[in-house]
């Protein structure tokens, strides 16, 4: 009897040990990943979102976390000091990091690597409709949110303001307001205009124009033709009629890509892995924004500004999009 039990306790003590051996070892097996995205109610955040569901449902090794944060600038500072994984970005932006552009940059981003581009984001300057601002050049002496901490927005808005010979000292007040918060402000008209540079139909602003009367103000004309030729990740695009309530014909404006880029030190094994696994499922980046309908693999390269991740690479090679 008695060495009956002790062959059952011997017997429970090996299966617990091999529990947790395996327990232990399929944690030490399983790569974490994080991904800087941007604001809760722009594009990147929602497609960070979806990004890391497609890891959890077909990539058992990876779990990809989203983090929020001011975006563009912001990202690309994370992918310097190894505090993010991969980042979504804009392509202007990119490129400057990857120069080392000042005042953005102190040294150049070394490490950044391309995945993939995704979509076109707009620059888009809402305005209440009371503030009775047709043109950038209205926005002189009014209260402005030039867009969040690190964000490319703000850049984009420096830039656009150039074109028009004006500076941020031509308003009577500058913010730099979360997106959530630039929405709220514009609504009780604590502010009367904010700049995004954001795909079109961002949460933020569809949110904004619901609940009180606005306007897309236009970047067009030589002003333009300016803009672009100094800043040359510019292309000229169109916010369509009825993108926003209040929007009754198409606003002429200037537009980047967005990209998602990583650091050089991912293994290319993983960027292969989840550049594979992006468009093995493009339908659900897809249901995470209308953006996401703009990703195909013939797009994939599409104003990519930053050299390719190797296993990124590997991908578009193996699917005769790149030679
Ligand atoms: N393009 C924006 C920026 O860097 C972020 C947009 C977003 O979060 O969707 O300023």
């Amino acid at each position: 009897m008695k060495k009956k039990l002790l062959v059952g306790m011997l017997i429970l003590a090996v299966a617990a040990f091999l529990c947790t051996f395996n327990a232990s070892t399929v944690l030490a097996a399983k790569k974490f990943v994080s991904i800087a995205s941007g604001w809760v109610v722009g594009v990147y955040y929602p497609l960070a979102g979806a990004i890391s569901n497609i890891a959890h449902k077909n990539l058992p090794d990876i779990k990809i976390t989203v983090e929020s944060s001011g975006a563009s600038v912001a990202n690309a500072k994370l992918i310097a000091t190894g505090d993010a994984d991969m980042a979504i970005l804009q392509n202007d932006i990119s490129f400057y990091a990857l120069q080392g552009v000042k005042p953005m940059f102190d040294k150049p981003v070394a490490n950044i690597r391309g995945i993939t581009s995704l979509y076109q984001e707009h620059c888009q300057i809402q305005a209440r409709k009371d503030a009775k601002i047709a043109s950038v050049a209205d926005l002189k002496g009014k209260r402005v949110c030039v867009g969040p901490l690190g964000s490319g927005t703000e850049q984009n808005a420096m830039q656009i303001l150039e074109a028009y010979g004006m500076k941020f000292d031509d308003f009577a007040k500058v913010e730099r307001l979360t997106a959530t918060e630039s929405s709220d402000y514009l609504k009780d008209g604590r502010i009367d205009a904010a700049f995004y540079s954001v795909g079109v139909g961002a949460a933020g602003l569809v949110d904004t124009a619901m609940t009180v009367d606005c306007v897309i103000v236009p970047v067009d004309g030589g002003q333009r033709d300016a803009l672009m030729k100094k800043y040359p990740f510019f292309t000229k695009a169109v916010v369509a009629k009825g993108a926003y309530k209040g929007v009754e014909a198409d606003v002429p404006t200037v537009a980047v890509m967005a990209i998602l880029a990583a650091r050089a030190e991912m293994e290319d094994a993983m960027a292969y892995q989840i550049t594979k696994a992006i468009f093995d499922n493009l339908k659900d980046i897809e249901r995470a924004h209308a953006k996401g309908k703009e990703l195909t693999l013939e797009s994939a390269l599409t104003g990519m500004s930053i050299p390719l991740h190797p296993g990124a690479e590997k991908f578009y090679k193996e699917k005769g999009i790149k030679k």
